[in-house]
């Protein structure tokens, strides 16, 4: 054991303590393989970040395998459709009669305190606030991680690195230029949100395309509200009084949800930009990436975390078999597997994000365009079943 209490060597080292890396330290957890996960920040900052809030069925299904689940189930609201809003009326897709599927809406942070008291319960160890984290040897069969914390400086030995470490964490970094290939496109607006204690305006999400830009109505609970304005990227919170967001968003829902919008103070705003980003491969010499470190979307399409999910399920899969000497055909794969799913997701959130937004410089052309697809959408058993089941998540290849 190390002066930090910790062992010297694992299995697996996971880099960041995110939905991804405490997921995945769960499933390992519970199929008998070593893990240590380290984290830049510390608990209660992970715990304050307002983030995601729709979980696929799929994603639920690896909740439920990793054990963390009951509470998920007993406040989770399962919503079997979603509306979609413009020309001043609401249409609704309803997936249950399209696919009979649902999606459940259960805030990301919660998700993430129930992995943090499942690994606690388990006694798993997590070092919380390790700075100038660093990854070694990589390309060799005994990578290392460094980190430095109150106690001084520490370094793991490992079989594997799981970069679960988001979008600006190390773990991508590490990987060499000439072999990382990345795309990206940056979207010309980003998403004001508001979180606040008052009752949703709904009891499904509306998704609102308006003159004055996009909106979302969104909740965390049947007591927590979860809104978001499109905005220019040069707007600062500072500029956004409640009172301002509310009428903002008033103005650009249908009548009757404008009259029935229950306003309180904000416990939470901030701005987001839009981007969609994919890092290619997902997987160098001993380096796995998951999650956000790998990829980026816009929530238009509440993928993210999903998406983070689905990383996971394949990643936890491959090392269990590779302990359990079923091979390593899973680790080979990994990033081709990962990689196919993700591009659909991809595809779906910048799609729905174009359908949704108004933009800048797409000029009267691009206006009508979007009005015919919404008509489309509406009017299509086809097109609405498309827009179901890649909102509620594609299935898995296996
Ligand atoms: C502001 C914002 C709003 C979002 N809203 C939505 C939404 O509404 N719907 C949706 O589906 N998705 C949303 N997402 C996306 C979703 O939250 C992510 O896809 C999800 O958090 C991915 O989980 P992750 O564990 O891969 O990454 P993260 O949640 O980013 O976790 C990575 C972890 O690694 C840690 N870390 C970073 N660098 C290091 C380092 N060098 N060393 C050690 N640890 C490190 C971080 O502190 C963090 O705890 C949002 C994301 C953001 C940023």
């Amino acid at each position: 054991m190390s002066d930090a209490g910790l062992p010297r060597r694992t299995q697996v080292a996971i880099i960041g303590a995110g939905p991804s890396g405490l997921l995945l330290g769960q499933l390992l957890a519970r199929a008998g393989v070593d893990a240590v996960i380290i984290e830049r920040q510390s608990p209660d900052y992970v715990l304050g970040r307002i983030r995601a809030g729709v979980l696929e069925q799929g994603t639920v299904e690896l909740l439920e395998h990793a054990g963390v689940a009951t509470r998920l189930h007993a406040e989770g609201l399962v919503h079997d459709g979603v509306e979609l809003a413009f020309d001043g009326r609401r249409h609704r897709i309803d997936f249950a009669d399209l696919i009979g599927r649902h999606v459940t809406v259960y805030g990301q942070t919660e998700v993430t305190r129930d992995l943090m008291n499942a690994r606690a319960a388990l006694g798993a160890p997590t070092v919380y606030e390790a700075s100038e984290v660093s990854l070694h040897d990589l390309d060799t069969d005994s990578p290392r991680v460094g980190w430095r914390d109150a106690g001084g400086r520490h370094e793991l030995a490992c079989d594997w690195v799981a970069g679960c470490d988001g979008y600006h964490g190390v773990s991508r970094a590490s990987i060499p230029a000439s072999v990382l290939r990345t795309y990206e496109r940056v979207y010309p607006f980003g998403w004001l949100g508001v979180l606040c204690d008052t009752p949703p305006v709904s009891p499904e999400l509306i998704y609102a395309n308006h003159p004055r830009g996009f909106a979302l109505c969104s909740m965390r609970s049947t007591t927590r509200s979860r809104y978001y304005v499109q905005c220019g990227l040069d707007q600062k919170v500072e500029d956004w009084s409640d009172e301002r967001f509310f009428d903002e968003l008033r103005a650009r829902l249908d009548e009757r949800a404008a009259a029935a919008l229950v306003t309180g103070p904000s416990i939470e705003k901030s701005i987001a930009p839009l981007r969609s980003f994919v890092a290619e491969p997902m997987r160098h010499g001993r380096l796995l990436l998951a999650g956000d470190a790998a990829h980026i979307v816009p929530p238009t399409g509440a993928k993210g975390l999903n998406l983070a999910a689905s990383d996971v399920r394949y990643l936890s899969r491959a090392l269990v078999a590779h302990y359990r000497g079923e091979g390593s055909a899973g680790l080979d794969g990994y990033s081709a597997r990962c990689l196919a799913r993700v591009w659909k997701a991809v595809r779906f959130s910048w799609w729905f994000t174009t359908l949704m937004h108004r933009f800048p410089d797409t000029g009267d052309f691009g206006q009508k365009i979007q009005e015919a697809e919404l008509g489309y959408l509406v009017g299509s058993r086809a097109a609405a079943t498309a827009l179901a089941e890649n909102y509620v998540g594609l299935p898995f290849d296996d």
